[in-house]
């Protein structure tokens, strides 16, 4: 087994939901969603991320790929969000390039009063269906996806 988890997805070696892939690119839900639809697209070969970079019609060929999945699905006029993190500051966990693709929502606050400070995450309700009682929390609160005010 490879010892990059985004490598060892390409390969076959280890599952995951696959909505699309081609010669050289793979798409995958997101295993942590932080909204309904959260999924990544990444290049089969083995690029760090942007700083290992040299052919650049590589995020084109991403890009695409996510616009193309977007309209797809209907959600071209509604917004979504392409995120793509780079190194520890730049909120990279997963050290294989990829690109987040989100649909873009509007997320809540919740302010928790902790006696000496107050403290507040992010989430997001969605309705499992229309005048349905069920609904998921999506945490949005990952700074690295969802910049917190
Ligand atoms: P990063 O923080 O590097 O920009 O994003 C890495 C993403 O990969 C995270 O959103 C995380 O939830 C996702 N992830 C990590 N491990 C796995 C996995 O084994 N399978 C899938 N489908 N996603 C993963
Ligand atoms: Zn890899």
């Amino acid at each position: 087994m490879s010892e990059c988890i985004f490598c060892s997805i390409a390969s076959g070696e280890m599952s995951s939901e696959i909505l699309y892939q081609d010669a050289r690119y793979i798409v995958i839900k997101d295993v942590n969603p932080v909204s309904p639809f959260h999924v990544l697209i990444i290049p089969k070969e083995h690029i760090e991320s942007m700083n290992e970079l040299t052919d650049f019609g590589v995020i084109s060929e991403m890009m695409s790929i996510a616009v193309r999945i977007v309209r797809e699905n209907g959600y071209a006029e509604e917004g979504y969000r392409l995120v793509l993190n780079t190194g520890q500051e730049g909120g990279q966990s997963v050290l294989h390039l990829h690109l987040h693709l989100l649909k873009i929502l509007s997320h809540f606050l919740a302010f928790i009063n902790l006696g000496s400070h107050t403290d507040y995450f992010a989430f997001y309700l969605h309705q499992h269906a229309q005048n349905s009682s069920s609904y998921t929390i999506y945490n949005t609160s990952n700074p690295s996806i969802f910049p917190l005010p």
